[in-house]
C-alpha cells in the first residue's frame, strides 16, 4: 500500500479533531477517537455506585462495527457486575491468546476539588488535557486496544494468526475479588488458552515509557493488645498500652530500616517493604471525649504492609508473631492478605524481563518501533488485578502508554493529553500486530520462568508506513530454527 494511503487515517483524525475544537458547538459531535474515549470516560463507574452496564453496553456497541470481533457479557457474581470479553480470533486458535485487560471502575472523585466536572471528561482547547476519572486510570487503555483494532482491522485489512481478547473486568479498585479473581478461575478463562497478559500501567513523567513486572502485595496486620485495666495513677507492669507502644516502636524501627534504603538510592520504594500505621483504637470513650484516669484493658493498631515478591511471607509472618505481636506481652494478631506473593507453584510473582520471556522481546521491540523508549522495568507500588494471572503462571505486564504526563491516579483533576492518547493507541497497533505474529515457540514458556528455547518467530510487518508517519522496519526472519515450516 502506498504512504499516501496510510496516512489518510491520521490526517482525517487530526482534522476532525482540529474541527471539533475550533467548532465545538456549531456541529454535532463527530466522532474520533477522542470524542469516543470521552464518551467513555463520562460513563460513571466511579465507586461506590459503579455504572458498568452503560459501560458495558457503550463498549459493546463500539466493538460491534468493527465485524470480526465476538462479543460476550459474562457475569460471575451479580447482574450489576458484569464482565466485557471481546475476542479478536486469530488464524490459528491453537496458539496461545494474548489477553489485553482494563477495569471499568475507578476511584470515587470529589468533583468540587477537579476544575472540571470528573465526569464531563472536558476538553482543554489550550493544551488538549482531557479531565476525567479514569482518563489515566485505566480507562485510556481500554479504548486504545479497541481503537488500535479498528485500526487495523478496517484500516489495513489485518487479520492476526493468534487470538486476542480484551477484557473489561469490574470491581478491580475495590480488590478485585468479584472481578478478575473469580473470572481467572472460570472455565471461560481456561477456554482462553492465554499465553500472555497486558494490563494497566502508570503514566510516565518522562520520556521514557514505564513497564511493571511485578505488583507489591498488600498485607493488612492488626495487632491487639490486652491487660488488666487500671486507675489512671497507678504504675505497673504489662498494661494494654505499654505492649502497645513497645511494639510500635519495635514496627517503627522495622519501617525506618526499609525507608533509609529507599533515601539512600539503594532500592525503589517499591522494592522495600513499606508497613504504615493506619488505625490506633485506644481508651475509654467518655461524652466528651476519653476518661483520662482509666488505663485501658485494650488496645488495638492496624498496619497497611505492602511487600515485593522478593520478599519472603515466612518471614514475615515470623516476625509478626515473634516481634510485632508476641503472645508473651499478652498480645494477638490478625493478618489479611489481601494477596498472594507466589504462584501457583511457589514462585515468586514476577514476570520475566529478560531474554529467557519471549512475550517480553516482542514487546520491547513493538515500543522501540512506534519510536518510544523503556525505562527499567518496575515493581508497582501498589496492587492490580495483574496478580490473579501472574499467580497462574501466566507471564503479565503492566504497561500504559502514558509518557510526559504527571501521575494522576486517584487524584483531583486526573487528566491525559489527546495527543499523548492518540499516540498510544498507536503503540497499541503494533505491539498487536507483533504479539499476534509471534507464531511459535516452546508453548510451555506462558509458564514463569520456563526455558525459551526454540524461539521461532517472524515479525510479519509488511507495513512500512502507518498512518501515525510511524516508521517501522520492515523486519523478517528474526529467528529460525530449522525444520519449522511455517
Ligand atoms: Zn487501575
Amino acid at each position: 500500500m502506498s504512504k499516501h494511503h496510510h496516512r489518510l487515517p491520521l490526517l482525517a483524525a487530526v482534522t476532525l479533531l482540529l474541527s471539533l475544537r475550533l467548532s465545538a458547538t456549531d456541529h454535532p459531535p463527530t466522532t474520533t477517537p477522542i470524542t469516543r474515549f470521552q464518551n467513555y470516560l463520562r460513563i460513571n463507574t466511579a465507586h461506590p455506585n459503579p455504572d458498568y452496564n452503560t459501560a458495558v453496553t457503550y463498549l459493546s456497541s463500539f466493538a460491534r462495527t468493527i465485524p470480526t470481533l465476538q462479543i460476550q457479557t459474562l457475569y460471575f457474581t451479580t447482574p450489576d457486575k458484569p464482565l466485557l470479553l471481546i475476542t479478536w480470533p486469530g488464524s490459528n486458535p491453537s496458539l496461545p491468546s494474548v489477553l489485553l485487560n482494563s477495569h471499568l471502575d475507578s476511584v470515587p472523585a470529589e468533583s468540587l476539588k477537579w476544575f472540571h466536572d470528573p465526569f464531563e471528561a472536558h476538553l482543554s482547547p489550550d493544551d488538549g488535557k482531557i479531565y476525567a476519572r479514569g482518563a489515566q486510570d485505566d480507562k485510556c487503555v481500554g479504548m486504545q486496544y479497541l481503537e488500535a483494532i479498528k485500526e487495523l482491522e478496517i484500516n489495513f485489512h489485518y487479520s492476526p494468526t493468534r487470538t486476542v481478547h480484551i477484557s473489561y473486568v469490574p470491581e478491580e479498585e475495590v480488590g478485585g475479588f468479584d472481578g478478575m479473581a473469580k473470572f481467572v478461575k472460570s472455565v471461560e478463562f481456561k477456554k482462553l488458552n492465554v499465553g500472555f497478559v497486558l494490563d494497566e500501567g502508570q503514566a510516565s513523567t518522562t520520556d521514557e515509557f514505564r513497564t511493571f513486572y511485578a505488583d507489591r502485595s498488600p498485607w493488612h496486620v492488626v495487632i491487639k493488645a490486652t491487660g488488666v485495666p487500671g486507675h489512671g495513677s497507678r504504675m505497673y507492669d504489662n498494661s494494654a498500652m505499654e505492649n502497645m507502644m513497645k511494639s510500635i516502636e519495635v514496627i517503627t524501627k522495622f519501617r525506618e530500616n526499609q525507608f533509609d534504603l529507599v533515601k539512600a538510592g539503594l532500592a525503589a520504594t517499591s522494592e522495600v517493604i513499606s508497613a504504615n500505621p493506619v488505625f490506633l483504637k485506644a481508651g475509654i470513650p467518655s461524652p466528651t471525649g476519653f476518661v483520662m484516669n482509666m488505663q485501658p484493658s485494650e488496645v488495638e493498631a492496624g498496619f497497611d504492609i505492602r511487600q515485593p515478591p522478593t520478599a519472603d511471607p515466612d518471614l514475615m509472618r515470623k516476625r509478626i508473631a515473634e516481634e510485632w505481636a508476641p503472645a508473651w506481652r499478652n498480645m494477638t494478631y490478625e493478618i489479611t492478605e489481601k494477596g498472594p506473593l507466589r504462584d501457583f507453584m511457589g514462585r515468586p510473582l514476577m514476570t520475566a524481563t529478560d531474554g529467557s520471556n519471549p512475550w517480553w522481546s516482542i514487546f520491547k521491540q513493538a515500543v522501540e518501533a512506534a519510536g518510544g523508549k523503556l525505562a527499567k522495568p518496575e515493581i508497582l507500588t501498589s496492587t492490580t488485578d495483574a496478580r490473579f494471572m501472574r499467580q497462574i503462571g501466566i507471564p503479565t505486564l503492566g504497561f500504559s502508554p502514558m509518557k510526559n504526563t504527571p501521575i494522576l491516579l486517584h487524584d483531583h483533576n486526573e487528566f491525559l493529553k489527546d495527543s499523548v492518547y492518540l499516540e498510544g493507541i498507536k503503540n497499541s497497533v503494533l505491539l498487536k500486530q507483533r504479539s499476534v505474529h509471534l507464531k511459535s515457540f516452546d508453548e510451555d514458556s506462558n509458564l514463569l520462568g520456563a526455558k525459551f528455547s526454540g524461539l521461532l518467530w517472524t515479525c510479519y510487518l509488511v507495513y512500512q508506513n502507518f498512518s501515525c508517519n510511524m516508521q517501522i522496519s520492515y523486519c523478517k526472519n528474526i529467528t529460525r530454527i530449522a525444520g519449522d515450516g511455517f
